[in-house]
C-alpha cells in the first residue's frame, strides 16, 4: 500500500491529508554504502491540486547515519523538514505517484560531503580534525565516493 499514489480524479477540491511512517527501506539506500537509512520517515503532509499540478506542504522527518568524510566514522544525521513544499505537474488525469518526489527531495538535503562535526543528533568534534591540511589536494582525495549511495539512489529514479 503506498500512500503517496492515488488518483488525480478523486482528489478532493481541498486536498487531502496524509500522516504515518514508512520504513527505512523507502529510501532504496543499498546497505554497503555510506549514506543509510536508521529510521522510518514520518510524514504529515496536505496534497492539494492547483490546476495542472500538485502541491505537497507539511512536515518529513526521517534520521539518517552518514560516514564522515574526514575520520570515515559514522554518525547519525537528522533531516526535519517542517515547512516541506514540492510541486508535480499533472501530465494525465490518472493515477500519480509522488514517491520519487518525496524521496528525491529528502534525499537531496543530505550533505554531499559529510561531516561529522556537522552532524545534528550528537554534537562531536571530529577525531581527525587537523589530520589533513586543508589544501587542495587533501579536498580533492576526500571527495570520490563521499556520498555515493545517494547519487546512486537517486540515478535509479531515473
Ligand atoms: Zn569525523
Amino acid at each position: 500500500m503506498n500512500p503517496f499514489q492515488f488518483d488525480v480524479r478523486n482528489l478532493p477540491d481541498d486536498g487531502k491529508h496524509l500522516t504515518g511512517s514508512q520504513p527505512a527501506s523507502f529510501f532504496l539506500l543499498p546497505e554497503t554504502d555510506s549514506a543509510r537509512a536508521e529510521t522510518p520517515l514520518s510524514y504529515d503532509l496536505t496534497i492539494l491540486r492547483d490546476d495542472d499540478d500538485i502541491i505537497i506542504t507539511g512536515k518529513l522527518d526521517a534520521t539518517f547515519s552518514l560516514e564522515c568524510g574526514r575520520c570515515l566514522e559514522r554518525f547519525p544525521f537528522r533531516i526535519e523538514m517542517s515547512d516541506y513544499q514540492s510541486e508535480v505537474p499533472i501530465e494525465k488525469e490518472t493515477t500519480i505517484d509522488l514517491t520519487d518526489t518525496i524521496r528525491e527531495d529528502i534525499l537531496l538535503t543530505l550533505p554531499n560531503f559529510p561531516r561529522c562535526e556537522d552532524g545534528n543528533v550528537d554534537l562531536r568534534d571530529c577525531p581527525a580534525e587537523g589530520r589533513f591540511n586543508a589544501t587542495e589536494s587533501s579536498m580533492a582525495q576526500e571527495m570520490p565516493g563521499a556520498n555515493d549511495g545517494v547519487w546512486n539512489a537517486l540515478d535509479k529514479l531515473k
